[in-house]
């Protein structure tokens, strides 16, 4: 069950990942058919099979011999981990985890990111919650929502603090404050950092941590 699962998971890793080449490059989500991103050409079935294939072409493209982003191995052997630990009580965890992955590979390549996410994630993490904090949380997010555009320099993105809105109802003050800490850490150990940089992914890495890590 387990190896079914990872490979599940690496299939959705692998869509994932092409899903956010297509929000990069702004192209429809269905057409054209995967293909290099270098030389257009069409992609063979057997170099489309999710962590084999990258492996067995070596992380090059088969045709112009360009290098294939080492995220795409990462992004499908990550999530075919995450899968592995599916079980009923972290089912919604596990979808809003792969929501914001998402997100991250889109703001890794434009600092933006489809604003749904935010909304397809919140009510993943006010299930069960009690309307006070559920209508708190809603104004949370609204003011985040309306006031963030209109504040010149930002010190953060209002996606990534509605990522933190929906960890801290998911796992509390304590666990919050680790996993920003550690995303922290991570982005200041970028080495030529640029004077703005997307904060998602690192707070995604820091979330995949804390969850494959065993607690401590
Ligand atoms: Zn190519």
């Amino acid at each position: 069950m387990t190896i079914i699962l990872f490979i599940y998971g690496t299939c959705i890793g692998s869509w994932l990942t092409a899903m956010a080449d297509r929000y990069a490059t702004n192209t429809s989500p269905f057409y054209p058919a995967s293909h290099c991103d270098t030389c257009q050409t069409p992609l063979a079935h057997w170099q489309l099979v999710p962590v084999c294939s990258y492996l067995l072409l070596r992380g090059r493209c088969h045709y112009c011999h360009a290098s294939i982003p080492a995220t795409t191995f990462i992004m499908e052997v990550t999530v075919g981990l995450l899968l592995t630990t599916l079980h009923p009580t972290t089912s919604t965890r596990l979808i809003w985890l792969g929501l914001w992955g998402f997100a991250a590979l889109c703001d890794a390549r434009t600092q933006t990111f489809p604003g749904w996410i935010s909304y397809a994630t919140l009510p993943l993490v006010l299930w069960g919650h009690t309307p006070l904090v559920v209508l708190l949380t809603l104004t949370v997010a609204l003011s985040i929502r309306v006031l963030w555009p209109h504040w010149r320099h930002p010190l953060l993105g209002d996606g990534d603090l509605e990522m933190m809105l929906s960890y801290l109802l998911l796992w509390g003050m304590t666990a919050t404050a680790r996993w920003v800490l550690l995303a922290s850490t991570l982005a200041l150990l970028q080495r030529s950092a640029p004077r703005r940089i997307a904060f998602l992914p690192y707070l995604v890495i820091s979330a995949v941590c804390w969850w494959l890590l065993p607690e401590v």
